[in-house]
């Protein structure tokens, strides 16, 4: 265990959630005690919010952390964790620290927790109950799909099962995450993956199938006449209150819209086939300076910011490059360096295309 505080400036940069979930991973990880001032302070209502606060008590019951500042709307947090990350059965509930319902994100708490799971002595499962299709987060199939193949790369043994579908903002969702445990991760390359298969999900519950079904057409004709071999699956599942929504993915990529009162089910599925079509037409910018044959993007802006810390962990040199380069990649790559002094090289300007590169530390647990 490392003794000495660190001190992160939860303002910086993106100044949002992920300044804490990437700064309590490597709390865990590494044993360092942690203090975070200025607890999203980017944000219209900053502090500890339901989502951020069980991310805090998840990864602290990992690591047996003694808190202070855990609670709502707190803009200073104290974490010092006692142990190692420890396996086991955990199960963790939004709605607790929101003492009401709430539709905060588990696929970012999933994230959060995951990395130091990784490297305990055993295999864990997790279960997390909130929201699993909430607005600037990953969905749920986006974390299936398209984050966990990209953590396979790194050696990172990850399964996730959909229980239940959680919408904003009467949450209710529910994954379970089980991870089997490696003891160090390995440097993965990403190369534009050249496919012309898109898989999808159109869901919804507790309104009419042929809600699902309409969006899974549109997209699916749209696709087709883009050129695609579409498979998108219409479903309709369980889940608290009505909600409705399609999540389309390629290999490294993954695009989605959430439905709401009085937005038609083809303009749902519309959006997200627009994101994807912006995603592959870059391909073809003259002005694009890593234009190269076959997609010259290996990932996109979403997972660029989530590969930086098994990139950071990993043994060995990863690299990757994307259509954008967002602040919140600029955000964790500067918490990186601060936390495990590696230097992340990103060539490209914010929000252009980039390339980003680490030569991780080799992770290991003591
Ligand atoms: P805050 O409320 O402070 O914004 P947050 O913790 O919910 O906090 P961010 O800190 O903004 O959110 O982090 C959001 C994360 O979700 C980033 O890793 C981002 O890449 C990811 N993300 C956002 N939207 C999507 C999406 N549509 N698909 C996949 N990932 C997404």
């Amino acid at each position: 265990m490392n003794p000495s505080l660190i001190t992160i400036d939860g303002s910086q940069g993106e100044g949002g959630g992920q300044v804490l979930r990437t700064s309590l991973t490597l709390s865990a990880l590494t044993g360092r005690p942690l203090r975070l001032v200025h607890i999203r302070a980017g944000r219209s209502r900053p502090g500890l919010r339901p989502q951020h606060l069980t991310a805090v008590r998840a990864v602290a019951a990992v690591c047996a952390a003694q808190l202070q500042g855990d609670k709502i709307d707190s803009q200073t947090l104290e974490f010092h964790p006692t142990a190692p990350p420890q396996a086991g059965r955990y199960q963790f509930d939004v709605s607790a620290a929101a003492q009401t319902f709430s539709a905060g994100a588990v696929t970012l708490i999933c994230q959060a927790i995951l990395w130091p799971l990784l490297y305990a002595a055993a295999p864990s499962q997790v279960t997390l109950r909130g929201g699993t299709f909430v607005p600037f987060s990953p969905p749920y199939h986006y974390l299936a799909h398209v984050a966990q193949p990209a953590f396979a790369r790194f050696g990172a043994q990850v399964a996730t099962e959909l229980q239940a579908w959680g919408w904003m903002q009467a949450g209710g969702g529910a994954v379970q995450m089980t991870v089997t445990p490696t003891t160090r991760l390995h440097a993965a390359a990403f190369v534009p993956e050249a496919t012309t298969q898109i898989s999808g999900v159109a869901g919804v519950t507790n309104l009419p199938a042929d809600i699902a079904q309409r969006m899974a057409r549109r997209a699916h004709n749209l696709l087709q006449a883009l050129g695609f071999q579409p498979h998108v699956q219409p479903v309709r599942e369980t889940g608290k209150g009505p909600g409705a929504g399609i999540v389309l993915w390629l290999p490294g990529a993954g695009f989605s819209c959430l439905g709401r009162k009085g937005f038609p089910a083809d303009q749902v599925a519309e959006t997200a086939v627009a994101q994807l079509r912006a995603f592959v037409d870059n391909r073809a910018s003259v002005n694009n300076p890593l234009r190269g044959g076959g997609w010259p993007f290996a990932v996109d802006k979403y997972l660029a910011d989530q590969l930086l810390i098994p990139m950071a962990l990993a043994h060995g040199t990863s690299s990757f490059t994307t259509n954008q380069i967002t602040q919140h990649t600029l955000t964790n790559a500067a918490l990186l360096q601060q936390w495990l002094d590696i230097p992340v090289r990103i060539e490209g300007a914010l929000d252009q295309p980039g390339r980003v590169t680490v030569t991780g530390v080799g992770f290991t647990l003591a």
